[in-house]
């Protein structure tokens, strides 16, 4: 266990690097979201997992943004050591069940290799926020839900979608990505996400206002891992223009007035990537995290 700004986090050794607790336990010390292992129907049809699905989709419907809001207001005022055992507690079961990590667009076109299908689907965050059915951002990997028993009807009720509503288009990886690319320009971050660890049959494309996942990260709730990676500009190449500062929904980026040039915090920096979509210069890249002397330890 070791401390990190604050709050306890724990991370195995393997080798000199640091990993996230879930590349250890479900990636054999790679990316766990990059073993195909944890894409398989096999996984998928275990009987818990499908009891899961079964359960999932109408407590989601009971979801409300102000009131999990509430929620966390409550336990900021709690004692901090209070708090920090029910997070733990917390974080620990939805490590079981629900968790993710923020993934770039480059390892999203390995996921999509990977994943058995790509069906575009309903938001529900979105959907419990602001009772919109028409925010498609999210999708199912290898859960299509003409072929998952249930799963369709209980979208349908969920969401209350008549026959005119235009859902569960089933995308190649060419589309996912081209689509992908375009979130990545409204300041989307993309986010995967198990369905009883290790399944990954999720993928979002978040941002502060509206995801229930965002919100429990700025109450410090930790929902998901930062990406394998940590973003850094160029002094050479970057011009000062400032295209990227609004893409951020870490609050990560700065700008020094006297070199008139933006730099990047990497203890706030998820290595999302969003930020190079606004970058003519291509003043921006990702590096590993595990290679970066500052980050290498935040997850
Ligand atoms: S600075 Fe980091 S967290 Fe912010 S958009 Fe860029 S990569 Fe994502
Ligand atoms: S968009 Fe690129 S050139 Fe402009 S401030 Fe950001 S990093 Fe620098």
């Amino acid at each position: 266990m070791g401390k990190v700004g604050g709050r306890l986090y724990s991370w195995k050794k393997l080798g000199s690097d640091q990993m996230c607790e879930f590349c250890h336990s479900h990636g054999d010390g790679k990316k766990w979201y990059l073993k195909a292992e944890n894409y398989s129907a096999e996984l998928l049809n275990d009987l818990e997992r499908r009891r899961y699905f079964e359960e999932f989709l109408p407590e989601a419907a009971t979801w409300n943004g102000a009131k999990i809001e509430a929620g966390f207001q409550k336990a900021m005022q709690s004692p901090a050591w209070l708090r920090k055992l029910i997070y733990w507690f917390r974080e620990r079961r939805q490590q079981r069940d629900h968790f993710g990590q923020v993934v770039p667009l480059e390892d999203l076109a390995r996921v999509f290799d990977l994943a058995n299908s790509i069906v575009r689907i309903p938001c529900i965050c979105r959907k419990m926020n602001k009772g919109r059915n028409d925010a498609t951002y999210c999708f199912g990997l290898g859960l299509d839900p003409e072929k998952m028993l249930g799963m369709k009807e209980a979208f349908l009720q969920t969401f209350k979608l008549g026959p005119e509503d235009a859902h569960f288009d089933r995308l190649s990886k060419a589309e996912a990505l081209d689509l992908h690319r375009r979130f990545e320009k409204q300041g989307l971050i993309h986010t995967i996400w198990t369905f009883k660890t290790p399944f990954i049959g999720g993928l979002c494309n978040c941002d502060r206002a509206d995801c229930l996942a965002m919100l429990s990260y700025r109450y410090n709730f930790r929902a998901f891992f930062r990406a394998e990676f940590v973003a850094e500009v160029s002094t050479d190449a970057c011009t000062g223009c400032r295209e990227c500062h609004s893409l951020c929904q870490f609050g990560a980026i700065g700008f020094s007035v006297m070199d008139q040039k933006t730099f990047i915090d990497p203890m706030r920096c998820y290595g999302c990537g969003i930020c190079r979509s606004a970058c003519e210069m291509d003043a921006i890249d990702l590096k590993s995290r595990n290679d970066h002397p500052i980050a290498q330890n935040l997850w």
